[in-house]
């Protein structure tokens, strides 16, 4: 029988992934919606998150949508009344609140998901397994996208907390993190921030390893999610943000990119045994890339 679920912060991601991946799996039943004007067609729709709390006991599990900043704050009162939670990427603002929630779900009994869409993109357990036991020589990110198409109007991605270029970087870091068979820490950081916000728009970054990462969200035209590894057996690439994969100048059949689904399948087989899944490897780096940074200042930008 299918678990009811809450989706909360109706906006871009909810409505483009989150809602067909619930409607077209058989273990969930989307309940009802909490957005401030966010709605979900057909869906009973609050606007009070401890309403639909209070009114909704067969509601056992709530997925938060909503920008890293508030997201907190909901997580720690789903998890105090008693359901499990998923949280978008990045998990939090701060490392240290994640850290919290999981302990707040630990203590309550409840699975926390901090989710990684990219790592459940087609060709990524393909990539850890060819790469498990190879030399790596080096490796390049190329993440560059066009913050206008994919954050229209959305203030809160230049705000303090929204991490710029790094909300969409992490994505790449999560891949590389699930990726590599090493442990890598940066050594260099340079972070482009425009003259009006307090995020990066770019970032260049590089690690131990031979590992570096090329991050910018002005690119306009074709999109950039490339991830290259260099080893002792060959040359190794992640395309279209891990939905696509070539070993050797050669396409490797990956299957289908299914990533919110497959989220959704993950976090189905957590809360049947009141399981977490947090794995803040990813964010260890956006916070270590804005610890290390050189500041440089580029021309204002507007959304
Ligand atoms: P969004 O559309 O700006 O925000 C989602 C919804 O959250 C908004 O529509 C708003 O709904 C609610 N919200 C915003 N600020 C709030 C606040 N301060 N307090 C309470 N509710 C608030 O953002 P999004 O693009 O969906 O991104 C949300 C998360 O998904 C981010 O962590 C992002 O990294 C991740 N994500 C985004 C994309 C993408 O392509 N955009 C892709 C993958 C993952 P109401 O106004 O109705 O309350």
């Amino acid at each position: 029988m299918a678990t009811n679920i809450a989706l909360v912060g109706i906006g871009k991601i909810a409505v483009d992934q989150h809602v067909p991946a619930i409607n077209g799996s058989d273990d969930w039943h989307l309940a009802a919606t909490v957005s401030r004007s966010g709605t979900v067609e057909g869906v009973q729709a609050y606007t009070d998150f401890d309403q639909m709390l209070a009114d909704r006991a067969d509601i056992p599990v709530v997925s938060l949508c909503l920008p890293p900043v508030p997201r907190f704050d909901y997580a720690q009162r789903a998890i105090a009344a008693g359901r499990h939670v998923m949280l978008e990427k990045p998990p939090g603002a701060t490392l240290a609140e994640v850290h919290t929630l999981a302990e707040l779900a630990a203590d309550a009994g409840v699975s926390l998901f901090a989710t990684w869409h990219s790592r459940m993109a087609a060709g990524v357990p393909h990539a850890k397994a060819w790469l498990a036991d190879k030399d790596i020589k080096a490796a390049h990110i190329t993440w560059k996208e066009d913050v206008r198409r994919w954050h229209p109007g959305q203030d809160w991605v230049f705000a303090p907390g929204g991490m710029g270029v790094f909300d969409p970087g992490s994505n790449a870091l999560s891949i590389m993190t699930e990726i590599l068979p090493m442990r890598v820490h940066l050594t260099k950081s340079v972070l482009e921030f425009p003259a009006n916000s307090d995020t990066p728009i770019a970032a260049q970054l590089t690690w131990t390893g031979g590992v570096t990462g090329d991050f910018d969200w002005r690119q306009e035209g074709p999109q950039s999610w490339d991830i290259t590894v260099q080893t002792d057996a060959g040359d190794l690439t992640l395309h279209d943000g891990g939905g696509r994969l070539v070993i050797d100048g050669s396409a490797v059949d990956v299957g289908p990119n299914r990533e919110y689904p497959a989220l959704y399948d993950r976090m189905a087989g957590l809360i049947k045994t009141n399981a977490s899944d947090v794995d803040l490897s990813p964010m260890h780096h956006v916070a270590d890339a804005l610890t290390l940074g050189q500041r440089v200042m580029v021309d204002p930008f507007h959304l």
